[in-house]
């Protein structure tokens, strides 16, 4: 058998791994840019199907099937991110009689738009957030709905993902921009800006449960994630259980989520996100019908390959197993390294990695697609590497996760291991106490450089990163010089070269 991996990076490697245990070949397909990553290398078969947008290679449809028929690939896996949602895409693989590795296209499709996602989940019976049953067609029926549900409130997009098109309002005035805002950068990044609106969730919690379904109807759930560690709406550390998950409450999210598979005929790997309120009230928030970043948390109290069960039944076997025999044992805990400066709100840094030296050690698992030579570029994701601690407790686990983090070196580009090594710290992610405002509330760039020594010890700086975390102040970067806005005139117009010396 020889499966085409449509994808790049972490998981290609990833994919590929699972592939060479199970004896299947592997194709990587990739762009000229990514020539000298180790998923080219390590693949069977390697194809350049272009120089780097991603519109004319890891998106482009016609020209990966083209690849796939050349080298006669019996299936396609898609990964994450790119083509893997792309409803269109899956059935183009089947319909060239090639095995598509994850879900029907009808699906994807369902399941794509939020809006009749939430239909579905509420039709069976699953809660869904409040909030508007329909696209807002103009800001007197936002604020009509906004008032029966009462502020803050979300405004979300339709087709959204990756936190994009959203926006919290918190009062009538805000809302008309807000709308405007959320419609554009909807439109931009998804060619469709129907916007809905949530009731935003006080003290949300982001829950999901990973589910693997075959084709002839039996549905498992193999165990919630908590990931509430965000930026951006979006995750850095994810672990498993949840520190807030009782069984009681587990039980109702495996049931939600098993319940929400069987009504799309859903197959193959996927997960079902909830948002969980302080007081254990849970909303379906969507389905992902793909394999996600953060799967090894649960590859890890499980044993189960996730990739290894979806191939298996892509090619139509039954699960060997049932609900029952899922037992997980102790905890896993994943920080996400990214290409980012946790000091300057996360933005990504791009450049070439000079030198790594990646952790090991007792439980710990590194899921990484880069080596030293290797770019970071603007073209894609600045996802550098996993890394995925277990433990039998949790301590254990955020423990193990902190030895790693010391000793992961990466020169050339910043990374945010001093954000997570911080995290793994943090009195209240230690004590398991934290929702999705946990940066918001406690990131604190001054207190970081005290346990690592990473900034100088001047105090003019010190006060701006503390502005900066706390979000007084903002970073905005032009012509090679950081401008400080939103600030008091006293403190604007650092160089960025002065700004480099102090790191
Ligand atoms: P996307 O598909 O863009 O990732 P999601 O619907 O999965 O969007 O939401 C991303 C994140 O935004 C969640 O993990 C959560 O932190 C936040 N979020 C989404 N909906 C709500 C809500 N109704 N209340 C509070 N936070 C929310």
């Amino acid at each position: 058998m020889r499966v085409l991996i449509a994808n790049r990076g972490e998981i290609a490697v990833r994919i590929m791994r699972t592939c060479k245990t199970l004896g299947i070949e592997t194709i990587a397909i990739y762009s000229k840019v990514d020539k000298d990553k180790p998923f080219v290398s390590m693949a069977d078969y390697a194809e350049c199907i272009g120089e780097a947008n991603p519109a004319e290679t890891y998106l482009n449809m016609e020209k990966i099937i083209s690849v796939a028929k050349a080298l006669k690939a019996d299936a396609i896996h898609p990964g994450y991110g790119f083509l893997s949602e792309n409803e269109e895409f899956a059935k183009l693989v089947t319909d060239n009689g090639i095995i598509f590795i994850g879900p029907s296209s009808e699906a994807i499709k369902k399941m794509g738009d939020k809006l009749e996602a939430r239909e579905i989940a509420k039709k069976i019976g699953v809660p869904v957030v409040p909030g508007s049953e329909s696209p807002i067609s103009d800001v007197n029926e936002a604020i009509e709905i906004a008032r029966k549900i009462g502020f803050p409130i979300l405004i979300k997009a339709a087709a959204g993902g990756g936190g994009k098109g959203m926006r919290i309002v918190h009062d009538e005035k805000e809302l008309e921009s807000a709308i405007r805002g959320a419609k554009n950068e909807a439109k931009f990044a998804f060619g469709d800006d129907r916007v809905y609106i949530e009731k935003y969730v006080e003290e949300p919690h982001h829950i999901e449960v990973q589910i693997l379904a075959d084709k002839f109807g039996n549905v498992v759930a193999l165990g919630e994630r908590e990931c509430s560690i965000q930026r951006r709406h979006q995750k850095v550390i994810e672990e498993t259980p949840s520190p807030i998950v009782t069984p009681e409450l587990r039980q109702k999210l495996f049931e939600s989520a098993i319940k929400i598979a069987k009504a799309v005929g859903y197959e193959n790997a996927g997960t079902i996100e909830f948002i969980v309120d302080k007081n254990r009230n849970f909303y379906f928030l969507e389905m992902n019908t793909r394999l996600q970043v953060e799967h090894p948390i649960t590859e890890m109290v499980t044993g189960i390959d996730i990739v290894a069960e979806q191939i298996k039944i892509a090619l139509g076997n039954k699960l060997s197993f049932s609900q029952e025999d899922i037992k997980p044992i102790g905890n896993a805990i994943e920080c996400r390294i990214y290409a980012e400066d946790p000091f300057n709100n996360f933005f990504p840094s791009t450049g070439k990695i000079t030198d790594i030296k990646q952790p090991s050690g007792p439980w710990i698992r590194i899921d990484a697609g880069i080596e030293p030579g290797n770019e970071i570029t603007i073209h894609y994701d600045p996802l550098i590497s996993k890394i995925i601690a277990w433990g039998r407790n949790r301590i254990e686990a955020i423990d193990r996760m902190k030895t790693a983090l010391e000793e992961y070196k990466i020169s050339g580009v910043k990374t945010n291991i001093p954000f997570c090594l911080w995290t793994m710290k943090n009195k209240f992610f230690r004590e398991g106490k934290y929702d999705t405002h946990f940066i918001q509330n406690y990131f604190n760039p001054a207190e970081i450089r005290e346990s690592l020594e990473i900034l100088t010890d001047s105090k003019p700086f010190q006060q701006i990163a503390v502005a900066i975390a706390s979000g007084i102040l903002k970073l905005e970067l032009k012509n090679n010089s950081l401008k400080i806005v939103n600030a008091e005139k006293k403190v604007s117009g650092w160089k960025l070269k002065r700004y480099e010396n102090f790191r």
